[in-house]
């Protein structure tokens, strides 16, 4: 990227740290062992693995972790897999298994719920319209053949943020033997995780949202799921991460993931939120008044803005602003391929048309007003230009 480019796609992926990249170029030259090796450097290895998995436990407040508390994975998409079907392997079950997850979630959770539908299991999916999760909702669908909850901690194409603390405590007092889980890949390092104090079983990390690099996620796992077994492998060979993921660990990417992790931690989630929502109430002030706001109606990322345009494709402002040098995304960077509506959106209560019309913003703290006024006036050059095309055409613009 040069220096007039503008990226507002961070919740898609953020660019690497300079410390992220330094721990992985040092890890590639001077520290390639493997860590299962016991020479030296095989040891210097393992060490840096080590140094991540203890930043990450920091970063979540776990101060006395037992061994297999955190896998690494390489990617969040495999340790929500982990967490699905790892639960779901972990027992054989004399009924008939029930997953109660959400609308909304992301197609790492979404598709093993489907595989698990097929397989027989009862999904439930809460709605979570206006970004709101009704608890009375997931009171009811709780019973003894409720396996595992899965609710996203913060939403990908909205931002939409669930109370976890009190939607568990709620599985934990009805249901005791239910796992919990979140997938926590857009929150981590936005809002104040403690899965020891939240009532979190199992939660999904990944490093490319937090300035580390492609390639390396995490699954934390609460020490009683340890103890108990409650969690199968779903990858079998060497033996690797407490045997729960085999495979030579990506040792650049973890150290990366443990460099980012740190320097969040140093930065502070107060912090980088204050300049975030500084950067949105900018950008919404001065939005073009044809634009409309998808907000959640309760807690949300202040990181990720929703906005619908007035019959206007996302795919094409999308194409029209990433001309300007301006990158946004349409929903999240992995249903814009697709050309059928985001689920999230029409689960948010967007009709197809405006779901088809919505674009994401996605901020870095490091991001300036500057680059937010560019973004707004590009956008309403856009709208402008794109209606005349409509008008020349008098049909609707279909890109
Ligand atoms: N979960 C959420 C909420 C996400 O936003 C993403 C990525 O966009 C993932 C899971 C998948 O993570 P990864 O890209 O590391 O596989």
């Amino acid at each position: 990227m040069n220096q007039s480019e503008i990226y507002l796609d961070h919740a898609a992926t953020t660019p690497p740290s300079s410390a992220a990249i330094d721990a992985a170029t040092r890890a590639m030259h001077e520290i390639w062992g493997n860590p299962s090796s016991v020479h030296a450097i095989g040891l210097a290895a393992n060490r840096i693995r080590e140094e991540a998995r203890a930043a990450i436990f920091s970063s979540l407040g776990v101060r006395f972790a037992t061994e297999g508390q955190l896998i690494f994975t390489a990617s969040g998409t495999e340790a929500d897999n982990l967490a699905v079907f790892g639960t779901a392997r972990a027992k054989r079950f004399s009924f008939t298994p029930k997953l109660i997850t959400t609308d909304s979630e992301h197609p790492a959770i979404l598709q093993p719920a489907l595989q698990l539908e097929k397989e027989g299991w009862e999904v439930v999916r809460l709605s979570t319209k206006g970004g709101i999760i009704n608890e009375a909702e997931l009171d009811a669908a709780l019973d003894t053949r409720t396996v595992l909850v899965s609710i996203m901690a913060a939403n990908n194409e909205l931002g939409s943020v669930y109370d976890l603390s009190s939607l568990f405590t709620l599985v934990k007092r009805k249901s005791p033997k239910t796992l919990t889980h979140t997938d926590a890949v857009q929150a981590y390092g936005k809002i104040p995780l403690h899965p020891e104090k939240m009532g979190i079983d199992l939660m999904t990390l990944s490093a490319h949202k937090i300035y580390g690099l492609k390639g390396a996620g995490a699954l934390y796992i609460a020490r009683d799921v340890t103890k108990h077994r409650q969690l199968s492998p779903i990858i079998f060979g060497g033996g690797q991460e407490f045997g729960m993921r085999s495979g030579t660990e990506a040792i650049p990417c973890i150290a990366a993931f443990g460099a980012a992790v740190s320097e969040q931690m140093k930065v502070g989630i107060n912090t980088m939120n204050e300049r975030v929502r500084i950067l949105r109430a900018h950008l919404i002030e001065q939005l073009d008044t044809r634009i409309r706001v998808n907000q959640p109606r309760g807690a949300y990322l202040p990181s990720i803005l929703s906005l619908t345009l007035p019959s206007v494709r996302s795919e094409v402002m999308l194409r029209y602003l990433s001309g300007m040098g301006i990158y946004v995304s349409a929903g999240s960077a992995c249903s814009s391929h697709h050309r059928t509506a985001s689920p999230t959106l029409l689960a948010f209560g967007l009709t197809p048309a405006d779901a088809d019309c919505t674009i994401r913003v996605s901020f870095s703290a490091m991001q300036t007003e500057e680059e937010i006024d560019r973004l707004n006036r590009a956008l309403t050059e856009g709208l402008n230009s794109l209606a005349k095309i409509r008008e020349k055409r008098n049909k609707p613009y279909d890109g």
